[in-house]
């Protein structure tokens, strides 16, 4: 591809991803695909010769977009929200044009200082204290991976790296049942061990580790010989929303020198408005927190924010120099992939520096504040319908709820079926959770397009179809 096309199709490219926006609410929001229909579409071998770019594209459109599920659809209620706010997506384009590897500073000084920038924007966005550094990672996982190592490498007096954790005193880390898999996923990376994550038993409506009860496992712990190495709290946990009594788990990490990471990958967003920070209540006493701008703020995927209070510390875990990666006769510079465990970085900051000065806070505020207010209405109106039940109150804009069955059908069973025939309906899109052992249906409002009118639809479509079923 020469320039002159490289002109033509990306304009082509930048119209085609207009028109896709305005076409959003005339698309299922998942696909009526089955397992295996795209793949059998794609040719098994790969060209011998250059196919014509008119082809390349017709196939994207034809083979490619009926399989995808519209993550930027206004009725998406799933999960939690992948937002791409056109402007960040603009940004992104850039991105891609300059195709930069900004792993180094002197790898583009540009991309490392603006990212230096962003992240003291969006730290004062948050309310947070000037003391936190920050770096954005690929994603919430990479965080929390990154803190967990942290965590073992400060237990272990900075041994680990180096010798490996046979022969090394049993770390343990502390955290509820309500927190994300990539908590696990990083205990089971670095080596830590399943066993070693001490599961604490929740309280309360949002689902809080009993704080007591944290604090007598540590110590029990540390009389059994065992090495408490540190706590990750939840914010807005994924299936319910659960968030910990921050305060008071970081009073317990303060007073046992632990490590505390809290993870607010969806709920941090809403930090962005004051009258929802009493959410993370003494969130400055953490060491790391993590927050996802690619989900609820509107920064294309991916995008994923790390506040740490003493980043000398990440450093020291996962920083490695070797000679040709060294910039010399430059003081002061900061290399972030020092700062993450891949070496390679994209160029994340240009779109979060897009948004926040294309919409301004305040705007970003008023969205947030009419999601949480759209799930509210939409909870009580649930809960004033004879047969359905709230399971789990909104926390923030997301809450679950259940529909009777009648007495001879099994609950579970039919409200799987009830998410199932939601989604093949292809109006909204929604997904299901366990709460107790029993299956609920999560609800959450957060995609930029959506309006009161989508979730009066949402309504409508949940009732007709659950009676229709019943
Ligand atoms: N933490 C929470 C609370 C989440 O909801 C998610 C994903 O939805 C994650 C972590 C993982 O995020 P990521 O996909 O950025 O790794």
């Amino acid at each position: 591809m020469d320039n002159t096309e490289f002109r033509q199709w990306s304009r082509r490219a930048a119209d085609w991803g207009a028109d896709y926006r305005d076409s959003l609410r005339e698309r299922p929001v998942r696909p009526l695909v089955e397992p295996g229909d795209i793949f059998r579409s794609i040719e098994a071998s790969p060209p011998e010769g250059a196919e014509p770019m008119d082809r390349i594209f017709a196939d994207f459109e034809e083979k490619i977009v009926p399989g995808m599920t519209h993550w930027q659809h206004p009725r998406f209620f799933a999960y939690f929200p992948a937002n791409a706010a056109p402007v960040s997506v603009v940004a992104e384009y850039l991105v891609s044009a300059m195709a930069a590897q900004c792993m180094l500073w002197q790898t583009s000084p540009a991309a490392t200082e603006l990212e230096t920038r962003t992240v003291d924007w969006t730290r004062q966005a948050l309310g947070l204290p000037d003391g936190f550094s920050g770096v954005i990672q690929d994603s919430a996982s990479s965080a929390t991976l990154a803190a967990v190592l942290t965590m073992r490498e400060r237990a272990l007096e900075w041994r680990g790296n180096k010798q490996g954790l046979a022969g090394q005193a049993k770390l343990r880390i502390y955290s509820s049942d309500q927190v994300h898999t990539s908590i696990d996923r990083a205990i089971w990376v670095s080596g830590i061990g399943e066993d070693n994550l001490v599961r604490i038993p929740v309280t309360g409506r949002f689902r809080a580790m009993d704080t007591e009860a944290l604090e007598a496992a540590i110590v029990a712990d540390q009389k059994a010989g065992m090495v408490p190495a540190g706590i990750i709290a939840s914010v807005g946990g994924t299936s319910t929303g659960g968030t910990d009594d921050i305060s008071g788990v970081a009073d317990i990490a303060r007073r046992h020198g632990l490590y505390l990471h809290v993870d607010a990958a969806w709920a941090g967003s809403a930090m962005i408005c004051p009258e929802y920070r009493h959410f993370w209540a003494g969130v400055e006493q953490a060491d790391s927190i993590v927050f996802n701008p690619h989900k609820w703020l509107g920064a294309q995927f991916d995008c994923s924010m790390q506040f740490i209070r003493r980043p000398e510390d990440l450093v020291r875990t996962l920083a490695i120099k070797p000679e040709f990666l060294k910039t010399h006769g430059r003081d002061g510079i900061i290399n972030y992939s020092e700062w993450s465990v891949p070496l390679g970085r994209r160029f994340r900051a240009l779109k979060l520096w897009f948004l926040l000065r294309a919409y301004g806070l305040e705007s970003l505020r008023n969205m947030i504040r009419n999601h949480v207010a759209w799930s509210e209405g939409l909870a009580a109106r649930l809960a004033g319908e004879p047969d359905f039940e709230i399971v789990t109150e909104p926390m923030l804009s997301l809450f679950s709820f259940r529909h009777l069955a009648a007495a001879e059908v099994d609950e579970d069973d039919h409200n799987l079926r009830l998410v199932n025939a939601i989604n093949d309906d292809g109006r909204i899109y929604l997904t299901q959770t366990r709460v107790g052992g029993r299956v609920a249906i999560r609800f959450q409002v957060g995609q930029f397009e959506t309006t009161a009118a989508d979730v009066d639809t949402a309504f409508a479509v949940i009732v007709e179809i659950a009676r229709g079923m019943s």
